[in-house]
């Protein structure tokens, strides 16, 4: 098959993990043509492929073209990383302006001559043009890749309903402490139980599965969504994971819904720190729940 890889602006850590599958990147390069991938062969313009891996999101102009090249020249395109999946953390920079970015990025009158014009809004490539395959994570897992890659490359491309990170976290409930809101800064949780029920916020009940629940289970971190919002919590009735997240924190720690949401300053980051850009929790995206369907089918739309 010929496979390649494609960056749009992104930090490139997504195809990295390509590169730190190891055993299996050999084999990966061995029994695939790779005409184009920046990262592995200074080839400037991209061929038409079988498959392409696209990581990233159009921020502005030229990600655009490039995008749209890559949908004309790919047979299968798969959105590769929740920043092309869900908008990623770069989804966040809609809560700025242009100018305040740049002036934090660069300081106080830096003037930065020819910088590309960025999009008035961020949004998943989906959003762009018709994908194929998703597969976030942030980065995604190196085995939830390599398994992709498999499929994908007998001629499979994979698409499945996903459950959640709690349906693959180990931990236990805790009694209920009713302690309110905690926070890791000043708090300690007990470790292998319920970061959620303990008074975390995580977002593991309404994230997708596929990283076993490495945060919660092996390092007592509560789940910060990476891997971006599970499929029911983009469906109606629930598309708000604020809402679906306070409604589960009321429940375990006591504390009501408005007394933790004046507590929570940090609305943005708490919950949609990888899927601010996502239309479809801002039930915006024109036909909602049918893109989902269709994205959840892998079907074609082009
Ligand atoms: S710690 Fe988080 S991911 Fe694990 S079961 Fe509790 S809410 Fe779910
Ligand atoms: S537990 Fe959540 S934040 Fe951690 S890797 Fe999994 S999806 Fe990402």
């Amino acid at each position: 098959m010929r496979v390649a890889v494609l960056s749009l602006s992104s930090c490139l850590g997504c195809q990295y993990v390509l590169l730190s599958m190891e055993e299996y990147f050999y084999t990966f390069i061995g029994e695939n043509a790779i005409p184009y991938a920046p990262f592995l062969l200074d080839q400037k313009e991209l061929p038409e492929v079988d498959l392409l891996l696209l990581e990233g999101t159009v921020r502005h102009g030229d990600d655009f073209r490039r995008l749209r090249e890559a949908r004309q020249k790919a047979d299968k395109l798969v959105a590769l990383g929740t920043c092309a999946c869900f908008g990623g953390v770069p989804g966040l920079a809609d809560l700025l302006t242009e100018e305040r970015m740049m002036r934090m990025r660069y300081g106080e009158g830096a003037v930065i001559e020819g910088a590309p014009q960025g999009v008035k809004r961020l949004l998943p490539v989906d959003a762009y043009v018709s994908v194929d395959a998703f597969l976030p994570g942030c980065p995604p897992p190196e085995d939830l890749l390599q398994g992709f890659l498999k499929l994908a490359l007998s001629g499979t491309l994979p698409s499945r309903l996903g459950a959640t990170v709690c349906s693959e976290c180990g931990v236990t409930s805790p009694p209920r402490t009713r302690e309110g809101l905690r926070r890791l800064l000043s708090s300690v949780p007990e470790a292998g139980k319920c970061l959620l029920e303990q008074g975390f916020i995580c977002m593991g009940p309404l994230t997708r599965d596929g990283c076993n629940a490495l945060c919660p289970s092996s390092y007592g971190v509560p789940c910060g969504g990476c891997r971006g919002p599970c499929d029911e919590a983009l469906l109606p009735p629930f598309q708000d994971l604020k809402g679906e997240t306070l409604r589960r924190m009321e429940r375990a720690t006591g504390e009501r819904k408005e007394v933790l949401e004046r507590e929570i300053k940090d609305t943005a980051h708490s919950f949609f720190r990888y899927c601010l850009a996502e239309p479809l929790l801002r039930r915006r995206r024109p036909g909602g729940t049918a893109t989902l369907l269709r994205r959840l089918g892998g079907e074609g739309r082009r």
